[in-house]
């Protein structure tokens, strides 16, 4: 069964508990952003895991210097890269090697937990943002050199 969790920036969504607390475990942040972590209420794996996403998304923003209105992403959870495979081909009709990819069209990152780590995540979450910020959308190269600007600085 699918469980869903929404945080202020993110709607997460994952299929087992253990999913998630290997997420948790994988999503390493630095002293600097976990300090904004402590500060937020954590009782659950979950608690944890959406004030992370939120303090990553924080931080993608200030990095962009961009912050747009009403800023919201769906964030889907997969076991590993052949599950994020069969999805962008459900979609697309295109064989790739992804671990992780954000849908333009659905506002959603699709994540394989086996291969994620921050810099992964950060990467995709700066795709979200570029993608919400413009109204008309920047060319893939410009989208991707912000992306990896991001997972460049995430944990600075
Ligand atoms: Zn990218």
């Amino acid at each position: 069964m699918a469980k869903e969790a929404k945080s202020r920036y993110a709607t997460l969504r994952y299929n087992s508990q253990e999913l998630l607390t290997d997420f948790n475990e994988e999503i390493q942040l630095g002293r600097n952003l976990s300090a904004f972590v402590r500060k937020a209420n954590v009782v659950t794996v979950e608690d944890e895991v959406l004030a992370k996403i939120d303090t990553i998304i924080e931080k993608a923003e200030t990095i962009l210097e961009m912050f747009p209105d009403q800023l919201h992403m769906k964030i889907v959870l997969l076991k590993e890269a052949s599950d994020v495979a069969r999805v962008f081909k459900e979609k697309y009709g295109k064989n790739v090697n992804y671990v992780a990819f954000y849908s333009l069209s659905e506002a959603t990152i699709y994540i394989s937990v086996d291969d994620v780590n921050l810099a992964i995540l950060a990467h995709e979450i700066g795709h979200a943002i570029v993608n919400h910020y413009f109204k008309v959308r920047p060319p893939y190269n410009v989208h991707e050199l912000m992306a990896q600007f991001v997972e460049k600085r995430i944990d600075d």
